[in-house]
């Protein structure tokens, strides 16, 4: 019977090891081997003894040599293996190797039991029947104990029990006597029993073996399901912590965001609050701005028409404040506007006042019951204008004009109004009388239109919407075009052209002049820097008075010329004479100046204003253009006037030039006199940029054609 058997026959489906409960079977065989070996030494010597007393001492003293090493080798196998407190189980087999651990033990007990088979047949007979019992009594007892011991194996055990009982029972059978045979019989009866015990034990050994294993497993698996489970809760312990961190964290940001755009919404509205003040007031002075102005005005006369109140505008502008500007600079101007707006407000803390512009005020005056109370607060409002003031280390007194303007009365709207109150100042500069003026509807309309040419020339010149013309002059000697003159134009969209005769006083008087005749001047090079021909006329242009007294004539010139890259000879200078009526010095040393550089001065209008023929000795004039009132007279009065202008001129070493020629008589007489350039409708009137290029080109082609004819008349 081979172990693979044996295992069979144990659990009836699987090889020794394949079943765990087996490899606890070879395990429980090793633990309780050692008891039984102790038990069979104990038994064999004790049998040996009685064998040796009544047998042959050799054969006994072999046997018990035989069963004693036998013993010992299953005894050093199973103390190797068996070791005690070794646990049963999977995780800790003591027996490694399961099917040669059965092996190993099965052979030691069949070597065991086949000793005590031999014991039988080799000893038995010799033995008294003393000894034969206690043999009997030994075996059967050994056989009893096995069946615990071997329970594991229910193969082992029946062998073992075989080959302790058989042998014996099969002897005392031969022996002679009834009681032997008895004791045969009994032998073998006894042998059927064991082994249908061993069969019981080994099904309950293997039950409980098994039991035991799943039991083990069981808690195994438990131990791994509470490890999962307490692995499982750890997790959910940091993962609840990290959740409540990031809880903490979350709110501690949100908080955080919720304080920020806290702030951010402060910070919006006062920024929005800031913005509306701002959008309502003028930058400079602190005072309501136009638009702000205008609302308010319309609410108020709203309510006074409610009211059946009336209601005053008055139009308050400083007296000569761009001499201020001119003479001190614009930071001191901005500073007297800011001490004048600071005084308003701080004396007048019942009405509205805004800035209207430049150095204009508005103040609307509601619930008035005469005209009266609205020139006292005029005459307020200029007496705390007037009151001096140190700017610049230097005492300055501002006068003002102020005009106004009455609801009903004067105009419903709030435009019309201010309108009103304006033309109203206006007239009051013009006539210099009344410096509180009262809005009249029979002021002159020469004088509304003036003023509404004034209002419409300041938008027109931040808006720059003037263009130029020129007008040729030419060279009587050369027959050439010598220079052309530049002439300013303005379209006004719903004034319609506006002659420069008439808009340039007006803008002498409102210091716009400065800012148009460096326009011109800029676009005037730079349109002779692109005329064609070999050699290209001048361009003549126009200059005011204010121009130079502003101080930054020369500067203008420069950029001009540097800007179009015009050579200075390219260049002509008109100045009228009236120029050298008040500060002669000044203007002496800007245009000496200018001469310096190449530029040509004329002198123009000559003999209109103070035509003082001495003048001409100190000017730095080049030319002279005799105005067009002389020659149109020339064949009427004036012959005797040009005649004397030119021998004049002549003798200051001048050249002269005829304006307004309108006839070729005229240009004859002319001629004959001496005159050096004629100008006028009869050569050209003022002609457009691209008209100026064309005639130039066309003037360059006569005269090579008129050339090439005189070429060859010669030949
Ligand atoms: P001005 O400088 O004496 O210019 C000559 C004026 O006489 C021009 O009038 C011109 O068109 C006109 N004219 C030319 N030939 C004839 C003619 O044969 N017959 C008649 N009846 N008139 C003629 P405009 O363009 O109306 O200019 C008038 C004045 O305006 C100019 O007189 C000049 O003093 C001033 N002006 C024109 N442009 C400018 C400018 O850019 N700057 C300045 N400061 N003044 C300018
Ligand atoms: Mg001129
Ligand atoms: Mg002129």
């Amino acid at each position: 019977m081979t172990p693979r058997t044996l295992s069979r026959s144990t659990s009836g489906e699987a090889a020794a090891g394949d079943d765990p409960a087996e490899q606890d079977a070879v395990d429980l065989l090793y633990r309780y081997g050692v008891g039984g070996l102790a038990i069979s030494a104990m038994t064999s010597s004790s049998l040996a003894f009685v064998a040796f007393r009544q047998s042959h001492n050799r054969l006994v003293i072999g046997w018990w040599l035989s069963i004693s090493v036998v013993l010992a080798l299953r005894a050093i196998d199973v103390l190797r293996f068996g070791k005690p407190g070794s646990g049963l189980g999977v995780s800790d087999p003591i027996v490694r190797n399961a099917k040669l651990g059965l092996w190993r033990f099965g052979a030691g007990v069949i070597a065991t039991g086949i000793l005590w088979g031999l014991f039988a047949g080799l000893f038995l007979k010799n033995l008294d029947d003393i000894g034969r019992s206690a043999t009997a009594v030994v075996l059967c007892g050994m056989v009893g104990g096995s069946i615990t011991v071997l329970s594991p194996s229910r193969g082992l055990a029946i062998v073992y029990n075989a080959l302790l009982v058989l042998p014996a029972s099969i002897l005392f059978v031969t022996f002679p006597g009834p009681q032997y045979t008895l004791f045969g019989v009994v032998g073998c009866g006894f042998f059927v029993v064991m082994a249908n015990s061993s069969r019981i034990s080994h099904k309950a050994t293997m039950t409980a073996l098994r039991l035991s294993r799943i039991n083990e497993r069981l808690l195994h698996d438990m131990a791994e399901e509470r490890g999962r489970t307490e692995a499982a809760n750890d997790e959910l312990k940091i993962a609840q912590a990290e959740l409540e961190e990031s809880n903490r964290f979350l709110e501690f940001r949100i908080k955080a965001r919720t304080a920020d755009l806290e702030r951010e919404m402060l910070e919006k509205e006062s920024y929005a609050e800031r913005l509306a003040l701002l959008a309502s007031r003028d930058p400079l002075t602190g005072l309501y701005n136009r638009a702000t102005f205008a609302d308010y005005l319309a609410k108020a006369i709203s309510s006074a028409e409610t009211t059946g109140m009336s209601l005053a505008v008055l139009f308050l502008d400083l007296d000569k404040f761009k001499e201020v500007n001119d003479v001190m600079g614009h930071i001191a101007g901005d500073q007297v506007l800011k001490t004048i707006a600071t005084r308003l407000v701080t004396h007048f803390q019942d009405v509205k006042i805004a800035r209207w512009g430049g150095d204009e005020f508005l103040i609307v005056m509601e619930e008035i019951d005469s005209t009266d109370s609205s020139f006292q607060l005029g005459h307020a409002l200029r007496d705390c204008v007037a009151e001096a003031f140190e700017i610049e280390h230097r005492m300055l007194a501002i006068d003002a004009t102020v005009g106004i303007a009455l609801y009903p009365q004067h105009a419903r709207t709030q435009e019309e109004l201010i309108w009103a109150a304006d033309v109203a100042m206006f007239a009051g500069k013009a006539d210099k009388q009344s410096r509180i003026r009262l809005f009249d509807s029979t002021l002159s309309a020469n004088l509304v239109h003036r003023h509404q040419l004034e209002q419409a020339l300041r938008e027109a010149v931040a808006g720059n919407t003037f263009s130029l013309v020129f007008q040729p002059v030419i060279d009587t000697r050369r027959k050439r075009c010598d220079a052309m003159e530049t002439l300013v134009r303005w379209h006004h969209p719903k004034l319609g052209t506006i002659s420069p005769a008439e808009f340039i006083p007006i803008a002498e008087r409102t210091g716009e002049i400065v800012e148009i005749g460096r326009w011109v001047l800029h676009e005037a090079c730079r349109e002779a820097a692109s005329w064609p021909g070999r050699d290209p006329p001048a361009v003549s242009v126009n200059i005011s008075a204010a121009q130079i007294e502003a101080g930054t004539l020369v500067a203008d010139v420069l950029n001009a010329l540097e800007g179009a890259k015009l050579r200075p000879d390219r260049l002509h200078l008109e100045l009228t004479e009236s120029l050298f009526a008040t500060d002669q010095s000044g203007a002496v040393s800007v245009l000496a100046e200018l001469r310096k550089k190449g530029i040509h001065v004329l002198l123009d209008d000559f003999g209109t204003g103070f035509s003082c023929l001495a003048y001409l000795q100190r000017l730095p004039v080049d030319r002279i253009k005799v105005d067009q009132t002389f020659v149109n007279g020339i064949h009427v009065d004036a012959g005797p006037i040009v005649e004397s202008i030119l021998t004049t001129a002549r003798a200051f070493g001048l050249e002269v030039v005829a304006e307004g020629v309108e006839t070729a008589e005229q240009a004859e007489t002319l001629t004959a006199m001496g005159a050096h350039y004629l100008q006028g409708h009869l050569i050209s009137g003022a002609l457009t940029p691209r008209a100026t290029r064309e005639w130039l080109v066309a003037q360059e082609r006569d005269r090579d054609g008129h050339h090439r004819t005189l070429a060859a008349a010669h030949e």
